[in-house]
């Protein structure tokens, strides 16, 4: 899951380039492996904003606590804000990312995974 895998095959890429390089948010249509369609309905991922804001609430109280810890500043907010934005502004791409994953992965009751995909053999439409 972790590596943006197909989650019902957990064999085929989700997604086409890495996490920061210039593909990064390209994602695949189709499992390649199992031929999974992704998008299960036009604007599916539209919900994965909500999971994704959820991540960007998790991070920036994260980023607080740990800015808090690292300096003991309780002075200045632009400290804090910078902090925050910043870390929201890097971490866009991993939550952009692991939304539409844990969507798929948590989030849609008609994906499940299937042992019998997890092979080798690069068998479409099974
Ligand atoms: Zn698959």
């Amino acid at each position: 899951m972790l590596n943006g895998k197909c989650p019902r095959c957990r064999r085929g890429d989700m997604y086409v380039g890495r996490m920061y390089g210039l593909k990064g948010s390209r994602m695949y249509e189709h499992c390649p492996h199992c031929g999974l369609t992704f998008e299960i309905e036009p604007g599916y991922f539209y919900a994965a904003m909500y999971v994704s804001y959820a991540l960007n609430v998790a991070e920036a109280v994260t980023l607080a606590v740990a800015t808090y810890v690292l300096t003991g500043n309780l002075e200045s907010p632009w400290l804090y804000l910078g902090v925050i934005l910043g870390g929201c502004f890097l971490l866009a791409p991993f939550n952009y990312r692991y939304s539409r994953i844990l969507m798929l992965y948590w989030l849609s009751p008609k994906i499940t995974y299937q042992p019998h995909l997890d092979t080798d053999d690069r068998t479409k439409n099974a």
